[in-house]
């Protein structure tokens, strides 16, 4: 009896083994062709920015799912750590895995968790809101440091002529960062002179993978001095003059991000160091990765009211090494931008999007999770919106009034005097420290990441 039991289960295990392995070679098919035919069942275009070659799908046709092709996608594309992005209802392209861009449908998801799980009451609000800050300051601090312990000390900054337009002036500066790197920029304020004791509001406005010599930054910056604040826009890390020392592809760095961190951090510290700025009106606005650097930033508590535009959203992080090579949003267990943007309550918040990018969703997802916390706060004054359903990704007209608007109640400053008609747009040579070229770049001048300290050189590598 014990033989034959035994014979039975020798022949049902081999009859197993054989089956699973007929079935693996049966069923399946190479990436290309399983693309292929996906493409023809849903007549969709698929455009494929991957490597195909010698990838296989097992069991290929389960994991179609006749009712989606987003869902059959997933299914197929998830072995290979691809992901598909729509482009339209009949347009996709397969791409890498991004950590950084997911559905909207995610970031619905996401949302309704964190207000079911963390916003339900203020208590739980304030913990969890403390434990995201916490978190995050304690990743961009240790950044920070960590390129600041390259310089002994803090230098001076250095600032040149002031040019004088209608009631207002420009001053370029540059401050030494690291040993012969400078971070360049301009200071815009108003023109007229300060009574006894008076102080300014501050707003430091990093851009987003712009020049900062180009038309729309240049009037937000006169318009905000005209206004009565002192404006800062400066260089992005490869941008501007920066380029001139470190090239273009440093920008696409963990270097960029960290020490765009610390750029804004010491430009932040300068200016409350300043007798005529006051501690109380300190603002952060930038747009697209700049608005991604005004949420991450913007945990910093001396932030008094920030403005992220045509950025914040619960399902896109930032696509650039300079916005997300040092992910944030995996910290306390699972966070977003949006959420990085509630944590700057009960203080002004400011959000600016459109109808063409990721922040789309703005009024139906992350707009009510916003204003539902600053509603526990008891601040539901302090959110505003600000959408534009027909317009894209940019800082155009519309969306410079909104953070007129925005910057004029939260630091009560003049609205009226915003009228970009009183603005001088100046040309790119008078925005620059060093010259055209770098003509005036100072023979100690770093001039590639090679003259960097080992440190900052090991982090330059461009990660694209
Ligand atoms: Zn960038």
């Amino acid at each position: 009896m014990k033989r034959i039991l035994f014979l039975i289960l020798l022949v049902s295990g081999s009859f197993t083994a054989q089956a699973q392995y007929n079935y693996e070679a049966t069923h399946r098919k190479s990436l290309d062709q399983v693309i292929r035919e996906l493409s023809d069942r849903f007549e969709t275009r698929l455009k494929v920015e991957v490597d195909t070659v010698g990838k296989w799908v097992p069991q290929a046709d389960s994991r179609i799912r006749p009712y989606s092709i987003e869902e059959s996608l997933n299914n197929v594309l998830s072995l290979f750590n691809y992901k598909f992005v729509k482009q339209n209802d009949h347009y996709y392209k397969i791409k890498p895995y991004e950590p950084h861009r997911r559905l909207p449908e995610e970031g619905r998801k996401l949302i309704d968790y964190l207000t079911k799980t963390h916003y339900q009451s203020r208590e739980a609000a304030e913990a969890r809101l403390r434990e995201v800050q916490h978190e995050a300051a304690q990743i961009i601090n240790r950044e920070i440091a960590e390129l600041r312990a390259l310089t002994v000390q803090d230098a001076e900054p250095m600032l040149g002529k002031k040019r004088k337009f209608n009631g207002y002036t420009v001053q370029n500066f540059r401050i030494e960062t690291l040993p012969g790197l400078y971070l360049c920029g301009s200071i815009y304020a108003p023109a007229r002179k300060l009574k006894e004791g008076e102080r300014l509001p501050v707003i430091l406005s990093p851009d987003g993978h712009t020049p900062r010599y180009i038309h729309d930054t240049q009037l937000r910056l006169a318009a905000w001095a005209r206004m009565g604040a002192v404006a800062v826009g400066y260089d992005l890390v490869g941008y501007g003059e920066s380029a001139l020392q470190l090239g273009e592809k440093v920008h696409h760095s963990v270097l960029a991000q960290q020490m765009q961190w610390m750029n804004t951090r010491i430009l932040l510290e300068w200016m409350l160091s300043r007798e005529d700025i006051d501690p109380n009106r300190v603002g952060l606005c930038g747009a697209s990765g700049g608005g991604t650097q005004t949420m991450q930033m913007g945990i910093d508590r001396r932030f008094t009211a920030i403005c992220p535009v045509i950025s914040l959203s619960s399902y896109f992080d930032g696509g650039c090494p300079c916005e997300s090579a040092i992910y944030l949003p995996s910290l306390a267990g699972g966070s977003c931008n949006a959420e990085f943007a509630a944590v700057h309550v009960p203080r002004y918040l400011g959000v600016v999007s459109d109808g063409k990018d990721w922040t789309a969703h703005v009024p139906e997802m992350e707009g009510p999770f916003l204003a539902r916390i600053y509603s526990l706060f008891g601040v539901p004054n302090r959110i505003a919106f600000y959408h534009y359903p027909n317009e894209g990704h940019d800082f155009g007209y519309n969306k410079r009034q909104a953070v007129y608007d925005f910057f004029a109640r939260a630091f009560s400053l003049d609205r009226e005097r915003a009228d970009e008609t009183k603005l001088t747009l100046e040309p790119m040579e008078d925005l620059l420290l060093f010259g055209k070229g770098g003509v005036n770049l100072p023979a100690e001048a770093v001039r590639s990441v090679d003259g960097l300290p080992r440190y900052a050189r090991e982090r330059a590598v461009s990660l694209r």
